[in-house]
């Protein structure tokens, strides 16, 4: 079982009529329902509000993978979480940063740069698989490696990030602009998936080949190994007798 936790920051933008429109029980809410049509994730969906800012010691240290989405409340996450977070990920939890949690704290902590990037609302975006051999690009094939948005906000480069371990996704908007759309970094034993789309505004989240990139992401981002703090232990010799075994 993959333990899944959706936390979402409760904005006034994502609680406001056109938002609510769209998503009526919230953006986390429409994240964890389709996420949970998958037998083998355990899925909850918190916000900010929640106690302890939705991620009581408890529920983060029984999470696999983390999803975060983000916007005008990024500044009210305590310093102190936003270690724990980090903490979380050197050990193996997975994390997937959602469209404007590129500015989150736990992201931008995580990549150890600005993250700027340059946006305007109101475009269409052409997602162009470029790694179709890659877990989280499952499903896509065919004749055209590519998923249409007929609504999604610009984000575009350049992006201020590391370069990626892996690149998935590249977006094209139809003001020409490109974006790094899909990206994985490997830290410590836990794995980083940022994916743009999902402006809060915007059904992306209803869109399936969207619902099966995330969930494709879950699944790739899940700890494969025991989870554990990273140590620097003297090394014994090995005896040779114990060599090639
Ligand atoms: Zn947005």
């Amino acid at each position: 079982m993959i333990k899944v936790t959706v936390w979402n920051e409760n904005c006034k933008e994502c609680t406001s009529k056109d938002v609510l429109k769209v998503y009526p029980e919230g953006m986390a809410q429409a994240v964890a329902d389709f996420l949970s049509l998958n037998d083998d994730f355990s899925v909850r969906a918190v916000t900010l509000d929640d106690p302890e800012q939705g991620l009581p010691d408890e529920l983060l240290n029984d999470t696999d993978v983390l999803l975060w989405w983000g916007h005008g409340r990024h500044g009210e996450v305590s310093d102190e979480l936003v270690t724990k977070i980090y903490n979380r990920v050197m050990e193996g939890m997975g994390f997937i940063p959602m469209h404007s949690a590129h500015f989150s704290k736990p992201f931008k902590k995580l990549m150890g740069s600005s993250c700027c990037l340059q946006w305007r609302e109101d475009d269409r975006e052409r997602i162009w698989c470029v790694l179709p051999g890659h877990p989280i690009a499952e499903g896509f094939g065919g004749d055209y490696d590519y998923l249409d948005i007929p609504q999604e906000e610009m984000y575009g480069e350049r992006f201020d990030i590391p370069q990626p371990d892996e690149l998935v996704f590249i977006g094209w908007f139809k003001g020409g602009e490109v974006f790094r759309s899909g990206c994985c970094w490997y830290k410590g034993r836990g794995k980083v998936f940022y994916f743009q789309p999902g402006h809060e505004t915007n059904p992306t989240y209803y869109i399936p080949g969207i619902q099966r990139i995330l969930t494709n992401a879950v699944r790739w981002a899940a700890p494969t190994a025991a989870r554990q703090a990273p140590t620097a232990p003297h090394a014994k010799d090995i005896p040779e007798a114990e060599w090639n075994k």
